[in-house]
């Protein structure tokens, strides 16, 4: 039931193009994917190794130029914020892989943003599996409405402790992520929006 209304929703995506106030055309940020034609994965131009692949065969991924952009912009965010160099930011994010994929995932056992621990059976819409892995679900067309910069945050912290991700975020289980990371993936995710991305 779910998977039809998703798959429901992303006609209504693909189909008719959605219209903003002045009517422009949003252009969707993703293409279809298909394994049997397409290679294994997709080197993300402009960046340091990092690749996109789909979960599935038959899948949809982001554009690998959009995402290149949306990359860049974290990138450059992420440094001004936390007065890095751009290269070292650059170094916590090489050789990454991101698996996107429309279908949802649920989980066991995680962590809200605030810290709180979730037992029962949780949907995400992204997870980091360790500091050269993340999963990101394709939620709507475009890539401010999914989980890809916060995953980046993720990986960042865990790159830089080696340990881990700073999973329970904004928590005090785990150490790393505080307000300043939150508030940055919001801004960063409304400048995507603005972009068409
Ligand atoms: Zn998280």
């Amino acid at each position: 039931m779910r998977l039809k209304l998703i798959y429901t929703a992303l006609f209504i995506f693909l189909i008719l193009p959605i219209r903003g106030c002045k009517n422009e055309v949003i252009a969707p940020s993703i293409i279809e994917y298909d394994c049997r034609k397409d290679i294994n994965s997709t080197l993300i131009p402009g960046t340091p190794g990092i690749k996109i692949k789909s979960s599935r065969c038959s899948d949809y991924i982001f554009k690998p130029d959009k995402m290149s952009a949306a990359i860049n912009l974290f990138v450059e965010k992420y440094s001004q914020k936390f007065d890095l160099k751009k290269i070292d930011v650059w170094n916590s994010l090489s050789d990454l892989t991101i698996e996107v994929s429309i279908i949802p995932r649920t989980v066991v056992n995680v962590y809200d943003i605030n810290g709180k621990f979730l037992k029962k059976e949780t949907p995400v819409s992204g997870l980091a599996f360790n500091e050269k892995l993340i999963w990101v679900e394709i939620r709507t067309s475009q890539i401010w409405s999914s989980s890809l910069i916060h995953e980046l945050v993720h990986i960042i912290i865990w790159r830089s402790n080696g340990v881990h991700g700073d999973p329970d975020h904004e928590g005090t289980q785990f150490s790393g992520w505080n307000s300043k990371h939150t508030k940055l993936i919001k801004d960063i995710n409304i400048e995507l929006l603005e972009l068409d991305i």
